[in-house]
């Protein structure tokens, strides 16, 4: 079992399997001049199951395949077909733009993965346009109504809320729960945007997005939040689905975090906000055995920051704004 030096229990790995995307969303990453890492950076396939393999015996039961662009990946189906043969691992879930990934449906769900979080910052052609900076909005529309005919799927929109963007999607957005069984979340835009800027005094945070909802549609009925939930989930009467807020900026969910994060290169975070505590990577290509990588993590859990804030402060390297959330998977 992982147990932090706050006594928090960690069963949940976000793994951002590539740092490439074919989008070009601005909250996550700049229009041109990305260096993308070269294959031998990433972890390969081999080296990223013997780890998921080692933290499942540790209790690591739950994985979120992320990136930048998860299918961009070659051959994240057989990686994912290895994956979901560990004995361990219960649950995999993958976050996605949409773009490309009907064409590998039918593959994931006879693999038995179910939960899907599909981002979609703007459901109005022109904007959605303008925010991911490319013409993908038809596939992307294509893949939300294909999942959403699978009752078996657990389909989560993601909806990062920005000024000045997309504030007119929130209710149209909310609109899609009422006669589908889907979760509609709001995200608090962070400033991982790896362009240097973020402005706070125009910041959207949880308290703005719910009172913006409930002036349209009335007081809206709080529903019980999954544990460890980073969302505070709602409904609104008769609806079949739900909303969810993200605090993601705000970060009053820090209390209960069960999750570990794995950037592309082998970084290990153990908060979305730190600039990453070692590279499990290098250690491994230096002939680490098996218990001296599981060491390793443990070691890095039993430093884990409190909350987001704490983490932040003790960053030695970068701002956040200069950081890409396409490096670090959301
Ligand atoms: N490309 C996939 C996608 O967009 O779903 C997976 C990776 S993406 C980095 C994961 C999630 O992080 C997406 O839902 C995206 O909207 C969110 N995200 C990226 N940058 C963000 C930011 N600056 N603030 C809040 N959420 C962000
Ligand atoms: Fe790509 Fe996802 Fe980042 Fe958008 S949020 S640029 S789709 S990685």
């Amino acid at each position: 079992m992982i147990i932090d030096n706050h006594g928090r229990e960690i069963d949940y790995l976000r793994l951002a399997v590539t740092d490439r995307c074919n989008l070009r969303c601005f909250y996550c990453m700049p229009e041109d001049g990305i260096q993308f890492l070269k294959k031998d950076a990433l972890l390969s396939y081999e080296e990223l199951l013997r780890l998921i393999q080692l933290l499942s015996l540790e209790g690591i039961s739950k994985i979120r395949i992320t990136g930048g662009e998860p299918f961009l990946r070659k051959d994240l189906i057989s990686f994912l077909t290895l994956l979901s043969q560990i004995d361990g691992i219960h649950k995999i879930a993958i976050t996605t733009n949409g773009t490309i990934t009907l064409r590998f449906l039918d593959a994931l769900l006879q693999l038995g993965i179910r939960s899907f979080n599909l981002s979609i910052d703007s459901i109005d052609k022109e904007r959605f346009t303008h925010i991911t900076r490319r013409d993908s909005f038809d596939e992307v529309w294509a893949c939300f109504q294909e999942m959403a005919e699978h009752p078996e799927i657990d389909l989560k929109l993601n909806c990062v809320v920005m000024a000045d963007q997309n504030i007119g999607d929130i209710i149209p957005m909310v609109l899609l729960a009422e006669d589908k069984d889907i979760s509609i979340r709001f995200i608090e835009e962070m400033p991982f945007n790896g362009d240097g800027s973020f402005n706070k005094e125009t910041h959207w945070n949880y308290i703005k997005i719910l009172q913006h909802i409930e002036s349209h549609f009335g007081k809206a009925i709080k529903l019980e939040d999954p544990k460890n939930s980073t969302s505070l989930n709602y409904t609104i009467k008769d609806f079949k689905g739900s909303f969810g807020i993200i605090p993601a900026y705000t970060r009053s969910f820090c209390g209960s975090c069960n999750r570990l994060r794995l950037t592309p290169q082998g970084t290990i975070k153990t908060c979305l906000y730190d600039d990453g505590v070692f590279n499990i990577r290098d250690i491994m290509r230096a002939g680490a055995s098996d218990a001296e990588i599981v060491a390793a993590v443990q070691e890095a859990c039993a430093h884990r920051s409190k909350d987001g804030f704490e983490a932040e402060a003790k960053r030695k390297f970068n701002p956040l704004v200069s950081e890409s959330m396409a490096t670090i998977g959301g």
